[in-house]
C-alpha cells in the first residue's frame, strides 16, 4: 500500500475548476458566507472559457424587439427536443439578470451608440418563435467576450475572499456513506498530497474535447468531472451528444467564431457557391450548428470541396468593412493570418467541422445538484455533490447546444448552485472527520499510476482513443461505424493497465498528470460511443445515417451511462417535460414548444 502524508483542508464548499462556472459558483458561494475553496489545475485565467470569442445569449433587446420566452423557444428547439425543460425556461429567464450583474461586476461589453451593451445575430437565435428574423441577442466583448468574463470574475472572487489553491490537480472525490464529502488534491509544483474535506464539492472542471484528435478545446479539457464520477459509481448523461462546430480552421481546429457568420460572413463551396441557401433558405449560414457541421459534410462528399483534397470549405468575410472587422472580430483576423496564412479582408477563410462542446456530462437538476437517478426516482440527488458548466448537465442544451448559449448557462447554473447551497450548507455545523481508508484508496491509485510499468506511452493510448473517436463517432455515423467504434474504443480502454509512465517524481510530472487524464478522458469517451451506438435515431448532433429521423415517441430521453473498467451500462431517464410556470403565471405557451419538425 502506497503511504503518502497529506495537509488536511476544512471548507464548507470545495470548487473544482476556475473557469467561468467555478468562478461564478466560487464567487456566490463566497457571498452566501460559505468558506469557499476554488482547486484548479491550471491558473484560473487559461482555463479555456478564456477562448471564447463569440458572446453570451441574454434578451435584454438592445438592438430590436426580444423576450425569455423567445430565446427559450430557441433553445428548446436548439436542443432538438431533448432539453429539460424546467432547466431551460429558468436559462433563459434568468440570462438578462446574469448578464447586468457580469455588467456591473466590471465586465468591458461592446457598446452601441447610445451605451447599451452590444448584440449580434448568432445561429438558431430567431424571434416570433422561429417565425420571425434572426434576433441579436448575443452579447459580446469584441471577440474576446470569455476573456473579458473570466477576467472580471476572477478579480470578483477575490475581492470576496475566496480562498484558491491554483495548479493543484484533483484527483478523485471523498465518498462517505453515499456522500460527497471532499476531494483529493496533487500540487503540481511541490508534490505535496492536499485533503480537502468539505460539505459540498462542485465540480465545474469543463467538457471533453480532447477525448477526439481534432477539437477547438483547450489541452487541458479532459473531462476530468466525469472520470471522478464514474468512479463514484455515478452516472454521465446523453454522452452521444457531441457538437462539431462548423467554422475550426482547416488543419489547426483553431475556432472562427460564429460571430463571423453573424457579423455577415458566409461559406461557399469550390463553385463559389452560397450552399446554405439550398439547405436552410430561411436563416441560411445563421442555421444551428449540427445543421450547418451536417451540410459541410455533405458538401464536401458530394466532391464540392475546395482545396487540392478538395477536403473542406470557405468562410468569406471579405466583402465586410475593414472597420467593422476591426472593431468586432479582431481577434479572428489575427487567427486566420497566424493559422492559415490568410489575410480575411481579401481572402477566404479555409474551415472545416471540428470537435467544440459536450453536450452531455454530470446529470444535475437546475440548481446544479447531481443526480443519482433511481428505479421509481430519476430525480434522485447525491448528496454533498454538484457539477455546473461544460462538465455539468441540466439539461438545457439537449442534443444540441446553440451559440452563447454556453457562456450564459455558466453564470445562471453556476449562481444557481451557490443559492442552494446557501440553503443546504451549514457553516455552523462542524465537518465531519476525513475518511481516511477512501484518501488512502485515491492514493493507492495514484501511485499505481505514478510506477505504471507497461509497454505503452500515454502519448500512444491517447492518440489510438483520440483517432477511433474521430473515425467512428463522427458528424454522420451509421450502424457500422458505431459498432467497430464500440469494440475498438473497449480495447482501447483495456490497455489503461498497460501504461508506462517514465517519470516517477512528484514535481512537475507531466507524464504523470497526462496519465490522469487520459484516465479521465477514457470513461468519458468510452460512454460517448456506447450511448451512441445505442441510439436508434436523429437527433441534434447525433446524425444517424441508418435512422434518419428523430423518433419521439422511442428516444426524447436522456441516456445514463455507468461505467466501470471498459464496460458501459446504459439506462435511460425521462425529459422534464413540465415548466417551472404556467402560461398564466407568465410562463410559455407550452404549445409553442411541443415537438415538430425542426426546419430553419
Ligand atoms: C474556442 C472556444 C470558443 C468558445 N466560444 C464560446 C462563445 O462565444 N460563447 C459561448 O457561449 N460558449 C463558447 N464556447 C463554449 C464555452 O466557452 C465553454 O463551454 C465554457 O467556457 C466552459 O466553461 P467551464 O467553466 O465549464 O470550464 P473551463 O473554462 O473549461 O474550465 C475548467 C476548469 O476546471 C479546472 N480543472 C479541470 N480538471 C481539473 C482537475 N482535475 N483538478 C483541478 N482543476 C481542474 C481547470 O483548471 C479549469 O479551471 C467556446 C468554447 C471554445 C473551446
Amino acid at each position: 500500500m502506497a503511504s503518502y502524508a497529506y495537509e488536511t483542508h476544512e471548507y464548507d464548499v470545495v470548487v473544482v475548476g476556475a473557469g467561468g462556472s467555478g468562478l461564478r459558483a466560487t464567487l456566490g458561494m463566497a457571498e452566501q458566507g460559505l468558506k469557499t475553496a476554488c482547486v484548479t489545475k491550471v491558473f484560473p485565467t487559461r482555463s479555456h472559457t478564456v477562448a471564447a470569442q463569440g458572446g453570451i445569449a441574454a434578451s435584454l433587446s438592445n438592438m430590436g424587439p426580444d423576450n425569455w420566452q423567445w430565446h427559450m423557444y430557441d433553445t428548446v428547439k436548439g436542443s432538438d427536443w431533448l432539453g429539460d425543460t424546467d432547466a431551460m425556461e429558468y436559462l433563459a429567464r434568468e440570462a438578462p439578470k446574469a448578464v447586468y450583474e457580469l455588467e456591473h461586476y466590471g465586465v468591458p461589453f461592446s457598446r452601441t451608440e447610445e451605451g447599451k451593451i452590444y448584440q449580434r445575430p448568432f445561429g438558431g437565435h430567431t424571434t416570433e418563435f422561429g417565425e420571425g428574423p434572426p434576433v441579436q441577442r448575443t452579447c459580446a466583448a469584441a471577440d474576446r467576450t470569455g476573456h473579458a468574463i473570466l477576467h472580471t470574475l476572477y478579480g470578483q472572487s477575490l475581492k470576496h475572499n475566496a480562498e484558491f489553491y491554483i495548479e493543484y490537480f484533483a484527483l478523485d472525490l471523498i465518498i462517505t456513506d453515499g456522500r460527497c464529502t471532499g476531494v483529493v488534491a496533487w500540487k503540481l509544483d511541490d508534490g505535496t498530497i492536499h485533503v480537502f474535506n468539505a460539505k459540498m464539492v462542485v465540480l465545474a472542471t469543463g467538457g471533453y474535447g480532447r477525448a477526439y484528435f481534432s477539437a477547438t478545446s483547450a489541452h487541458t479539457c479532459t473531462g476530468d468531472g466525469g472520470g471522478m464520477v464514474a468512479r463514484a459509481g455515478l452516472p454521465l448523461q446523453d454522452m452521444e451528444f457531441v457538437q462539431f462546430h462548423p467554422t475550426g480552421i482547416y488543419g489547426s481546429g483553431c475556432l472562427i467564431t460564429e460571430g463571423a457568420r453573424g457579423e455577415g460572413g458566409y461559406l461557399t463551396n469550390s463553385n463559389g457557391e452560397r450552399f446554405m441557401e439550398r439547405y436552410a433558405p430561411t436563416y441560411k449560414d445563421l442555421a444551428s450548428r449540427d445543421v450547418v457541421s451536417r451540410c459541410i459534410t455533405i458538401e464536401i462528399r458530394e466532391g464540392r470541396g475546395v482545396g487540392e483534397n478538395k477536403d473542406h470549405m470557405h468562410l468569406n468575410l471579405s466583402h465586410i468593412p475593414p472597420e467593422t472587422l476591426h472593431e468586432r472580430l479582431p481577434g479572428i483576423s489575427e487567427s486566420a493570418r497566424i493559422f492559415a496564412g490568410v489575410d480575411v479582408t481579401k481572402e477566404p477563410i479555409p474551415i472545416l467541422p471540428t470537435v467544440h462542446y459536450n453536450m452531455g456530462g454530470i446529470p444535475t437538476n437546475y440548481w446544479g445538484e447531481v443526480l443519482n437517478p433511481q428505479p421509481g426516482n430519476p430525480d434522485n440527488t447525491f448528496p454533498g455533490l454538484m457539477a455546473v458548466g461544460e462538465a455539468g448537465c441540466a439539461s438545457v442544451h439537449g442534443a444540441n447546444r446553440l451559440g452563447s448559449n454556453s457562456l450564459i448557462d455558466l453564470v445562471v447554473f453556476g449562481r444557481a448552485a451557490a443559492l442552494r447551497a446557501g440553503e443546504i450548507v451549514n457553516p455552523k455545523e462542524r465537518n465531519a472527520p476525513v475518511n481516511k481508508p477512501a484518501v488512502d484508496a485515491i492514493l493507492d491509485r495514484f501511485d499505481s499510476f505514478r510506477n505504471a510499468d507497461g509497454n505503452i506511452s500515454t502519448a500512444d493510448l491517447r492518440l489510438e482513443m483520440q483517432k477511433t473517436m474521430q473515425a467512428d463517432a463522427a458528424v454522420f455515423r451509421t450502424d457500422k461505424t458505431l459498432a467497430e467504434g464500440v469494440e475498438k474504443m473497449k480495447a482501447v480502454a483495456a490497455k489503461m493497465k498497460n501504461l508506462k509512465v517514465t517519470d516517477r517524481s512528484l514535481i512537475w510530472n507531466s507524464d504523470l498528470m497526462e496519465t490522469l487524464e487520459l484516465a479521465n478522458l477514457m470513461p468519458n469517451a468510452l460512454a460517448t460511443i456506447v450511448a451512441a451506438e445505442a441510439r436508434k435515431e436523429s437527433r441534434g448532433a447525433h446524425a444517424h445515417e441508418d435512422y434518419p429521423d428523430r423518433d419521439d415517441a422511442n428516444w426524447r430521453k436522456h441516456s445514463l451511462s455507468w461505467v466501470e473498467g471498459n464496460q458501459v451500462h446504459l439506462d435511460y431517464r425521462p425529459v422534464h417535460l413540465d415548466p417551472l410556470t404556467t402560461e398564466d403565471q407568465g410562463g410559455i405557451d407550452l404549445k409553442k414548444i411541443a415537438p415538430k419538425a425542426r426546419v430553419y
